[in-house]
C-alpha cells in the first residue's frame, strides 16, 4: 500500500469510517518524498530508538521502521487504531501507544521501550501543540536529536538570531539546550487536508553543555521572559517591571556589564543575557 497516495488514503480512511479532526492538527502527508526525506535527515540506524508523535495513518512510521532499531509512535486519536493495525502490518519493530504525548512520563517510557538504544525523536508534529511538545521533549533531557516538521513561522522563531523580528524567549530556550538547523520547506499541497501555512523540517541536536556557564538557569529564563514580555520597552523598564527590581538597580547592572542602559532585549545574544543574569544574581543575593 502507498501510504502517501491521495486516492489510497481516501479509500483507506473511508473503509474505517475515519473523519479528520482539525483540533488534533490532522494533516496527513500525500507526497512520498516528504516522509522519506524527514526519516533520512533523522540520522537513524539499528542502534537508535525513535519516538514518533502522531503517526496518523503511518506513512512516516513506515519509513522510520525501515531505518531504526525500534519505533514508538504515540497517537492521541484512538479511531486511528484499526487503520494503523492495517497499515503497519509487517513493521515488527513498531509499537503504537494510544494517548496524549503531553501526559507521558518520557524518561520512564524511553527507559522501558528503548533499552540499549540511542533515543531520538522524529515526527510531523500536530501544529496546535508544537510549543508544549517541544518544551516537554527538551526538558525531558532524553533525546539526542529531534527532527520534526512544524509550521514555518515557528521554525523561524526557534532558529532566529538576535535583532530579528522572529527572535524571542522560546527560540532562546531551544537554543540554550540544542543546536538548531532549518532543513527544508514543505508546501501545503503535500498534505490532506491542506493546511493554510507552509511547513518546515528542523533538526535540534542536544548540546553536551549549555553554550555559556551561568550562575542560575531558572533566573536566566525569568530574565529572558521579562525582556520579551515587553519587547518594545527598554531592557531597564522590562526587567524592572518583570522582576520587581528598581530601575536604578537594573541600570547599574547593565552599565557594570558594559551595556547601553537604553538597550532593548531583542538585540542581546544568549551570552549577553547570561552575563546580565549573573550580575542580577549577585545583586539579588547581596540584598538577602
Ligand atoms: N504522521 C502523520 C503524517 O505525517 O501524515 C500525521 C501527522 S498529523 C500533522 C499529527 C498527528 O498527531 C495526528 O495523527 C494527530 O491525531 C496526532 N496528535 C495530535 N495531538 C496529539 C497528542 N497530544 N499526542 C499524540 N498525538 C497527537
Amino acid at each position: 500500500m502507498f501510504l502517501t497516495d491521495y486516492n489510497e488514503i481516501r479509500a483507506l480512511l473511508a473503509r474505517h469510517g475515519f473523519r479528520f479532526s482539525k483540533s488534533l492538527g490532522q494533516n496527513f502527508l500525500t507526497a512520498a518524498w516528504v516522509p522519506e526525506r524527514i526519516a533520512e535527515e533523522a540520522g537513524l540506524d539499528e542502534t537508535v530508538g525513535v519516538l514518533e508523535i502522531g503517526p496518523g495513518i503511518g506513512c512516516l512510521t513506515e519509513q522510520l521502521s525501515r531505518r531504526a532499531g525500534k519505533v514508538l509512535s504515540v497517537e492521541l486519536d484512538r479511531s486511528l487504531q484499526p487503520v494503523l493495525a492495517e497499515t503497519l502490518t509487517g513493521c515488527e519493530n513498531v509499537e503504537v501507544l494510544f494517548g496524549d504525548v503531553l501526559r507521558q512520563d518520557l524518561p520512564a517510557l524511553v527507559k522501558e521501550v528503548f533499552p540499549g538504544l540511542t533515543p531520538v525523536v522524529c515526527a510531523n508534529l500536530p501544529y496546535n501543540v508544537t510549543t508544549p511538545v517541544l518544551t516537554a521533549l527538551i526538558e525531558s533531557g532524553c533525546f539526542e536529536r529531534i527532527t520534526v516538521m512544524i509550521q514555518r513561522e515557528v521554525a523561524r522563531r526557534i532558529c532566529a538570531s538576535p535583532g530579528t523580528a522572529d527572535y524571542g524567549a522560546f527560540g532562546l530556550f531551544v537554543q540554550w539546550h540544542c543546536e538548531t538547523e532549518i532543513l527544508f520547506d514543505v508546501p501545503p499541497s503535500c498534505f490532506v487536508p491542506q493546511p493554510k501555512v507552509t511547513s518546515t523540517v528542523i533538526r535540534l541536536t542536544r548540546r553536551g553543555q549549555p553554550p555559556v556557564q551561568g550562575k542560575d538557569e531558572a533566573l536566566l529564563f525569568r530574565v529572558i521572559r521579562a525582556a520579551f514580555n515587553q519587547r518594545r520597552k527598554t531592557l531597564v523598564n522590562a526587567l524592572s517591571a518583570g522582576l520587581g527590581l528598581g530601575k536604578e538597580q537594573v541600570e547599574k547592572v547593565l552599565v557594570l556589564r558594559g551595556f547601553d542602559p537604553k538597550i532593548r532585549g531583542e538585540v542581546l545574544g544568549i551570552g549577553d543575557f547570561s552575563a546580565i543574569t549573573d550580575e542580577l544574581y549577585s545583586l539579588i543575593h547581596a540584598d538577602l
